[in-house]
């Protein structure tokens, strides 16, 4: 049987038609029409969905997944707030779309739905305990415990990128300081080199570069090419990573750490040096952690595994 899975997110919508062994067969991807509020973006699920499946030569699908970016109420439906497109909050987003295609309909936070895919068809398939971290615009993530995800009470665990690493840091957009997302995520280094830019005159890419243009991938870039101060960047971005990564490790003991994110994609050039960093912070706590990178199609996954993972 097929499944009908949509990823919603603040700038763009992708819809995916895949089976239960999370097989994707097509997918497109559109603009959030977010100016036509929440009826203008439940139609646009609905003729995403069919066009879909008309493309796949699909006629009939067994359940639909949803996952969204920002908080939501599984069992209800309903979406809790919604950071990046105005009148979702409060909404019940699945109830439409179970009447129009007559199924089952499944809602997730994006993080979840990740760690969840990687559980089911990842990396994560033989851990019981494992931590997925998401490394992108901003750090989220997701905590298996005895292979159930752990929500906790409010359905809020696993705001990794919200531990505090500096205290008195940079201040983050939850309003506390340090956190780790204000200081190692794509907007967090991004921070670092336009603050530390005018400091040094001997970074032959950055200096001249406008400043709207620079993001992490170019750091990584031009860390690899040689520039000092990307190297520095990265360094101490790849140092603060670890110290996060640690903490989580110390207080769960999970058999592995799972890295996705746009900035997993730096592959080898980001996980070499940082399972080094970890091993070292470890200290005197060293004990065998695997640290693996997650899926590359983690949040097509997601939106299929959602409604094939039941607690
Ligand atoms: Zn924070």
């Amino acid at each position: 049987m097929y499944i009908l899975g949509y990823d919603v997110g603040g700038t763009k919508i992708s819809a995916v038609v895949g089976d239960e062994n999370g097989h994707i067969l097509k997918k497109i991807t559109m603009r959030t029409m977010k100016e036509y509020g929440k009826i203008g973006v439940t139609d646009q699920l609905i003729s995403m969905g069919e066009e879909l499946l008309k493309k796949a030569g699909i006629k009939e699908i067994s359940k639909i997944g949803i996952i969204f970016a920002g908080p939501v109420d599984s069992e209800k439906g309903i979406i809790i707030s919604s950071p990046n497109i105005i009148g979702l909050k409060n909404y019940n987003i699945t109830k439409r779309l179970e009447n129009h295609f007559n199924v089952k309909v499944y809602l997730q936070n994006d993080a979840s739905a990740s760690t969840i895919a990687e559980k089911l068809f990842g990396s994560a398939r033989d851990f019981s305990n494992f931590v997925y971290i998401t490394l992108s615009t901003g750090i989220g993530g997701g905590i298996f415990i005895n292979n159930k995800l752990y929500r906790g009470r409010h359905g809020m665990a696993g705001e990794l990128g919200h531990m505090v690493i500096l205290p008195n840091g940079p201040i983050c957009g939850c309003g506390r300081r340090g956190c780790l997302e204000a200081i190692a995520s794509g907007r967090g280094i991004e921070r670092r080199v336009l603050e530390n830019i005018s400091a040094v005159k001997n970074s032959t890419i950055f200096s001249d570069m406008n400043p709207s243009d620079i993001d992490a991938k170019k750091i990584f870039a031009a860390k690899k090419s040689g520039d000092m101060f990307a190297q520095l960047i990265v360094e101490e971005t790849i140092y603060y990573l670890a110290v996060g990564i640690v903490n989580i490790i110390n207080i769960l003991d999970p058999e592995a750490i799972i890295i996705g994110g746009g900035i997993s994609q730096e592959g080898e050039d980001l996980f070499r040096p940082l399972k080094m960093a970890v091993r070292e912070e470890m200290k005197s706590m060293k004990r065998p952690v695997k640290i693996l990178k997650a899926l590359k199609n983690g949040a097509d996954l997601g939106c299929i595994a959602i409604t094939q993972y039941s607690e």
